[in-house]
């Protein structure tokens, strides 16, 4: 058998997911499998945002086994329970999309069910009363899951909030360390196979050639080589998720770092909120169509806790996805494979499911198209599976103030979307498809958060008698509210294992 194993990867970019790439490889695949390389150009820069995770980031730094205090000092990181929805089903109203479950599940059926049949009685608190997420993010409270049996105090779910900029250098320093050479200068020629189209090498400015087996294009919305080069091709989700632009700024005040995202709905797209230590990040997704850029900067700045701390910037992007994400020799992740907004802080986990999928479909030299189109079908699926999510967002909502959300209401959504929300409207269950990304607790909280009502409840959640349900729910509410009011404030906790 010869050995035709890949000998040399070039990782074109520097951002997250181009230092999560080099970094994860090295791990992974050690010093000695294959010589890895990352370009970088400090003229280009990265698009600079991208500071809300979701839970699965833990894995990946439990892959790398980073301590968790090391990288949320340096990061100036702080601690995320879920987000905090404002405006979205109607003004006025909020609601949290936590992370973790709700409650406990009785007798195989889920908590949620119970707590319909509850709830539409006028017998039972809205939902949040029965997560410790959410109940914590309200009392400004943080600490990580111990073993307390069942207690609600053993099954915190968090993510994190961090610094974009320091977390690349926090996975820089990492993948160095590891063996990962660092190139720094601005690509201007990707050259290819005559015959077969192969990427052999990228040229840079300085005169710098850097050829390799396998190519990572991790060179953001340029695309340089997935689509400069290899002319990929582009699925416009347009028409489901209508924004297209961000403008960002970051602002002072953080005396009381709440431990959570806040989403704000606005007149044509919504504003984050992402507190951490030294500063706050907030941006307004948007329309284009239905605002002016001059509109939306005088929204966000009279919506910023403190100062603001640079120039509001624009960011321009359609949503979608790369055709192929794989293509020949070269694997596109981040922004290169496409992108669909940030409500859900779902790119990055998206840069950790490409990686993922790319070592455990790692290929050789002769690029087998069966493991490509394999790679491909999976990539393509997943994304497909949280544009529906995203999009539940804009359509369940209540709000007929601006056109925008007239639009939003009114449009058509995919088939499967359009399936879950019948089957809600019916019964109130929900169901996590296959491997998707958001289990039925996430469909739940969004679909309830939105103000979707269902006709009825799932008529299994009569297993219980009503006077048991209600018992059950009464514990587990002043269960998780005595957890909740046990933990140290977010702050502290932060000031105690990670300040920066
Ligand atoms: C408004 C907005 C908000 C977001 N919020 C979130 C969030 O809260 N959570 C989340 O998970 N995701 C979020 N994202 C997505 C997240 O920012 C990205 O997934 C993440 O930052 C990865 O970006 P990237 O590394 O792919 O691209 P970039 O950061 O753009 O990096 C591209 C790299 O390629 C290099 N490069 C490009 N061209 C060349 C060239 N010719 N030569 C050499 N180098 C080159 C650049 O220098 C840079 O190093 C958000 C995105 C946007 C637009």
């Amino acid at each position: 058998m010869t050995d035709n194993r890949i000998r040399s990867i070039a990782i074109v970019g520097g951002g997250t997911a181009g230092w999560m790439t080099a970094s994860a490889l090295a791990k992974v695949l050690g010093r000695d499998y294959a010589k890895i390389t990352l370009v970088e150009s400090d003229a280009i820069g990265t698009v600079g945002v991208g500071e809300a995770t979701i839970p699965q980031i833990n894995i990946f730094n439990r892959m790398l086994g980073i301590s968790e205090n090391d990288f949320v000092c340096r990061t100036k990181g702080s601690f995320k329970l879920g987000i905090q929805f404002v405006d979205w089903g109607r003004k006025g109203h909020t609601y949290f999309h936590p992370f973790g479950k709700y409650g406990v599940d009785m007798e195989g059926v889920s908590f949620h069910a119970y707590w319909q049949r509850l709830y539409q009685d006028g017998l039972a608190p809205w939902i949040d009363e029965y997560s410790i997420q959410a109940k914590a993010a309200e009392f400004g409270k943080f600490m990580r899951p111990i073993d307390a049996g069942n207690s609600p105090l053993s099954q915190i779910s968090y993510a994190f909030h961090f610094d974009a900029g320091l977390y690349a250098l926090f996975l820089r320093e990492y993948a160095e360390a590891a063996g990962v050479t660092r190139r720094e200068g601005k690509i201007t020629r990707v050259l290819q196979h005559g015959e077969s189209g192969f990427i052999e090498a990228v040229e840079l400015e300085d005169g710098g050639r850097i050829e390799a087996d396998l190519f990572i294009d991790c060179s953001g919305f340029h695309g340089l080589l997935i689509e400069g080069a290899l002319k990929s091709g582009y699925v416009d989700w347009s028409k489901y998720l209508p924004a297209n632009r961000a403008m960002a700024v970051p602002c002072s005040g953080v005396e009381d770092i709440t431990p959570y995202t806040r989403s704000t709905a606005r007149d044509a797209g919504w504003q984050w909120r992402i507190p951490l230590q030294h500063r706050i990040g907030n941006g307004y997704v948007y329309c284009s169509d239905f605002i002016s850029d001059e509109a939306v900067r005088e929204t966000l700045l009279a919506n910023l806790d403190g100062e603001p701390l640079a120039e509001p910037r624009i960011i321009k992007f359609t949503t979608g996805h790369r055709k192929k994400h794989w293509v020949k020799n070269c694997v596109a992740i981040g922004l290169a494979s496409g992108f669909m907004e940030p409500l859900e802080s779902t790119s990055i986990w998206m840069i950790q499911s490409g990686i993922a999928r790319l070592l455990s479909n790692f290929p050789d030299r002769s690029f087998n198209p069966v493991d490509i189109d394999r790679y491909n079908r999976v990539i393509t699926t997943e994304t497909e599976e949280i544009r529906d999510f995203l999009v539940l967002h804009y359509k369940a909502t209540e709000r007929t103030d601006t056109p925008f959300w007239d639009y939003c209401r009114n449009m058509e959504v995919p088939d499967r979307l359009a399936e879950k929300i019948a089957v809600f409207e019916n019964s109130g269950r929900c169901f996590r498809e296959n491997e998707e990304l958001f289990n039925d607790t996430s469909w739940f909280a969004v679909m309830t958060g939105q103000l979707m009502k269902p006709r009825t409840f799932d008529p299994v959640a009569q297993l219980l008698s009503l006077e048991e349900t209600q018992s059950r729910l009464n514990q587990i509410q002043t269960a998780v509210t005595n957890s909740a009011e046990y933990m140290p404030k977010h702050r502290d906790f932060i000031n105690d294992h990670c300040a920066a």
